[in-house]
């Protein structure tokens, strides 16, 4: 077939095709450009997503109305197979919680506790805090804690080497009798906005309750500190975990016209904390992959194989979305040809990064240098690169396993300031950069599902 030579040739020698009938990849890119710029489909669908639906944590009635949403609006889309899968979730809620300085200086602190934390005992909780800056200072301390509120004060130092803190803290400080377990937000900017996010307990440790404190009252507590003056806080949180709760992954297709058992995913979730309105982490995501389908769909074009999205329930506290997905497609994973995630927010897409762990690292260099060659071709509009790296969280239970995994990566400049704040909204996000990567991302859906392309 003559499209099938004129991409491997793109993909091979990253020569432009010559044209000619039915089009080339490269005219594909422009009209679908053409077209997510002239609808803005995915602008109008998060605005309703944010504004009618809201923040959308697992268990949550605004997640299960989110899930009919998105069925909805891919059936209206003229999508084929539109079906929710269910999964059973984490149900966490937050409650009441507040923190109140009582020494030296009375005084409110904004908190947000983290996800999966246990509540106080009613009434809160009054302590002394003691303020370190690693688990380095801490185990130094050791016993010395007992019976007091450690505040872990840890400079930003990237999302990676500081999410540690958040993860860890409350069973590192129980572990020397701490009562209670505040981080400073893991985010490089603040106006006075705490960041939420998952921790994690020890299960041979006491559960104690943990919340994050925004930068500007933990390094006022650490000035405290510095100046000798003893601190005293009362900590109220009204956290519990209840049964887990049904939820479900939004599942639609194009189905392939040659070979409708190779599969091309892609991938949002549709979950998010429970503040703000979930906007760029990762309803952005969420409608980048509505709209890549819809603009496929919209412009006739079919591919040889099929192109399925996948919007995932519960990424953010748990992953039950991608282990159910896993298990229940667990015949089919030979036949996904990738399994691809966007999910670090709405600017524009920088790179697409290829994951694969089962690969020896010829192979890895061998099928990175195969996608570099849609660098010149039809992805050239974009100006994306391709790189090797990390997937996604939600597609990362398949890729352990051997599929091969895609991580879209955006700009993301300013992505870790808002990241699980009340101030993930909807107004952050331009409507321009959401159509560029609707549009880059059904680009590159459609190349891969027109190829023969497999990596090892
Ligand atoms: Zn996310």
């Amino acid at each position: 077939m003559k499209l099938t030579r004129c991409l491997l040739a793109l993909i091979s020698a990253a020569s432009l095709c010559a044209g000619g009938p039915p089009e080339s990849l490269a005219g594909t890119a422009e009209r679908l450009k053409a077209e997510a710029f002239r609808t803005h489909g995915a602008y109008s669908d998060l605005a309703w997503l944010c504004d009618r639906i809201g923040h959308r944590l697992s268990g949550s009635p605004q997640l299960d109305q989110a899930i009919v949403w998105a069925q909805d609006r891919l059936k209206a889309a003229g999508l084929a197979n539109v079906h929710a899968e269910p999964v059973l979730v984490p149900h966490w809620v937050r409650g009441r919680e507040s923190a109140e300085l009582l020494l030296p200086t009375p005084h409110r602190l904004n908190l947000l506790g983290l996800g999966g934390s246990v509540g106080t005992p009613a009434g809160g909780l009054t302590a002394d805090v003691v303020v370190v800056g690693s688990f380095d200072e801490l185990d130094k301390l050791g016993g010395a804690v007992k019976g007091k509120i450690v505040l872990f004060d840890v400079p930003y130092a990237g999302y990676g080497r500081t999410v540690v803190y958040r993860h860890a803290g409350a069973s590192k400080a129980a572990k020397y009798g701490a009562v209670a377990a505040l981080v400073r937000s893991v985010s490089p900017v603040s106006l006075d906005t705490p960041h939420t996010g998952m921790m994690d307990y020890d299960p041979a440790l006491p559960k104690i309750p943990t919340a994050a404190l925004t930068i500007e009252g933990s390094t006022l507590l650490r000035r405290m500190q510095e100046r000798g003056e003893r601190i005293q806080l009362k900590l109220e949180m009204g956290a519990e975990t209840l049964p887990d709760a049904p939820s479900a992954n939004v599942v639609a297709e194009l189905r392939g016209t040659e070979k409708p058992q190779e599969i091309v995913l892609i991938s949002g979730h549709l979950d998010s904390w429970d503040v703000g309105q979930g906007a760029q982490d990762d309803g952005a995501g969420t409608v980048i992959a509505m709209e890549a389908m819809r603009l496929l769909h919209t412009l006739g074009l079919q591919p040889r194989r099929t192109i399925r999205i996948v919007l995932w329930t519960n990424e953010e506290n748990g992953l039950r979305g991608g282990l159910a997905y896993r298990d229940a497609h667990r015949a089919e994973l030979k036949d996904l040809v990738a399994a691809l995630e966007t999910d670090s927010g709405s600017e524009r897409v920088k790179s697409f990064h290829l994951d694969l762990r089962k690969a020896p690292p010829e192979a890895k260099a061998s099928a990175l240098a195969s996608l570099k060659g849609l660098e010149g071709g039809p992805m050239e509009p974009f100006a994306v690169t391709f790189q090797l790296g990390g997937s996604g969280a939600d597609v990362s239970p398949m890729v352990r396993e051997g599929v091969p995994g895609i991580g879209m990566e955006h700009a993301a400049t300013h992505y870790f300031d808002i990241h699980h704040t009340q101030a993930d909204t909807f107004d952050k996000v331009d409507r321009d950069d959401l159509a560029f990567n609707a549009a880059a991302l059904a680009t590159f859906a459609y190349a891969l599902a027109q190829s023969d392309l497999r990596f090892p």
